[in-house]
């Protein structure tokens, strides 16, 4: 491994912040030892907007994130105006950190499957690693054109600043932020899906209650 201590990225919607991201995240900056940063995305591509706005977003992952100091938040997509292209993330964290520190993007296996239908995705390989952290019932295989590109850069672990895939298996957890969106829409308290910290404040958990009414 190169000198540095490796800069970790998970994005995501974070609507809201649930123990499958934290663990992934956890994990991760256990088996890479990596600084981790959770990066909430403002205007997910393809996607309805959130049901939380990016400061209610943002407030239930700091509460999250309390009491530890090996995860952390990178705010750079809610300060930018337009998508939140991925590219453009690691080009500004990689202008950040300079040409050497490791910096690896997390995706989950689905995510990555996915790959070529980024913007700009073979550049994504030269700000940074991959790091595709398995995820219960996902499709994993890459296809077509990214199976091609990937085939020569599968690494055991982090060596240099980018370029490589990297597995990270994680303990499977099969929460996603649907079901406890749907389980707040219903009238529910999906309590224990994510931190108890999120539910010490009424006001953080409001616009999910919100959808029960
Ligand atoms: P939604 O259900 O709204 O699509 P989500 O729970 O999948 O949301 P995202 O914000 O879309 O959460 O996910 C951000 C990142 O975290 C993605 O790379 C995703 O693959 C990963 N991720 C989400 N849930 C899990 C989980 N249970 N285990 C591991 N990784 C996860």
């Amino acid at each position: 491994m190169s000198g540095a201590r490796p800069l970790a990225i998970l994005g995501g919607t974070f609507d809201p912040i649930h123990h499958g991201h934290l663990r992934a995240a956890w994990e991760a900056a256990e088996t890479l030892d990596a600084e981790v940063r959770l990066v909430p995305a403002r205007t997910p591509p393809h996607r309805p907007p959130p049901v939380a706005d990016a400061a209610g977003r943002v407030a239930l992952l700091r509460a999250a994130l309390s009491g530890q100091d090996r995860l952390g938040i990178d705010t750079r997509e809610l300060d930018r105006d337009g998508p939140s292209y991925t590219v453009d993330t690691l080009a500004s964290l990689r202008a950040d950190i300079g040409p050497d520190r490791p910096l690896v993007l997390l995706v989950g296996s689905d995510a990555f499957a996915g790959l070529a239908s980024w913007h700009l995705w073979q550049e994504l390989f030269t700000f940074a690693h991959i790091g595709v952290l398995t995820r219960p019932g996902a499709a994993y295989e890459p296809s077509g054109a990214l199976a091609g590109f990937v085939a020569d850069r599968w690494a055991e672990r982090v060596h240099g600043p980018a370029g490589s895939v990297i597995d990270i298996a994680i303990t499977p957890l099969d929460i996603a932020a649907t079901a406890i969106r749907e389980s707040f829409a219903a009238g529910n308290e999906p309590r224990f899906l994510l931190p108890t910290a999120c539910f010490d404040d009424e006001a953080l958990l409001a616009p999910y209650r919100a959808l029960g009414r």
